[in-house]
């Protein structure tokens, strides 16, 4: 079966944030037909068109034959164990999961867009994505490494 390398965004702002990211990277691991994984450093960034606490973010990696839409799926089940809720846009939140990247596809379905529609305007993604995969390409948007000049303005810095 094919493996692809996924990469998945990784955000909290609301309660033990640290606790909660580690634990969502566990379940991430545990996950059927995934290998490989790696995390990020985790970076702290203030909240983008919205109010409310500081972000915890990370970029976690690894090689899986689990479709994009399973995956999906699979990452909206670990977001509920931690219990999630979406009271309004950008409300602020106990884990958010993103799809960033499925190997080099370029996918557009009603539930599901990869790249992630907003990776690329966001540094607490990119720093993250570069600190691991420092040549990685995003898929109609450029090298990551070109793409962090131009969010150098936005608040983000090393949680460690
Ligand atoms: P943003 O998408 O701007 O980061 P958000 O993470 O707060 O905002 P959510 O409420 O978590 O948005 O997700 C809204 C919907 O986005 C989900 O129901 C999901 O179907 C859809 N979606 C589309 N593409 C993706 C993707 N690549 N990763 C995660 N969700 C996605
Ligand atoms: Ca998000
Ligand atoms: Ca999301």
């Amino acid at each position: 079966m094919t493996e692809s390398l996924a990469c998945i965004g990784l955000g909290a702002n609301l309660g033990d944030m640290r606790a909660v990211l580690a634990a969502a990277y566990t379940q991430l691991q545990q996950l059927p037909g995934t290998r490989h994984h790696r995390c990020s450093p985790w970076f702290r960034s203030a909240p983008v068109d919205a109010s409310g606490p500081d972000y915890l973010n990370a970029v976690a990696c690894f090689d899986t034959t689990l479709s994009p839409q399973l995956l999906l799926e699979a990452l909206q089940s670990i977001e509920h164990r931690h219990g999630r809720e979406r009271p309004y846009r950008n409300a602020p939140r106990t884990l958010d999961l993103d799809l960033l990247l499925y190997g080099d596809q370029q996918i557009a379905t009603p539930t599901l867009t990869v790249p992630h529609p907003r990776m690329h305007e966001r540094a607490f993604v990119l720093l993250p994505l570069a600190a691991l995969l420092p040549d990685a390409v995003i898929p109609g948007r450029g090298p990551v490494s070109t793409l962090m000049s131009s969010v150098a303005g936005q608040s983000v810095w090393r949680a460690d």
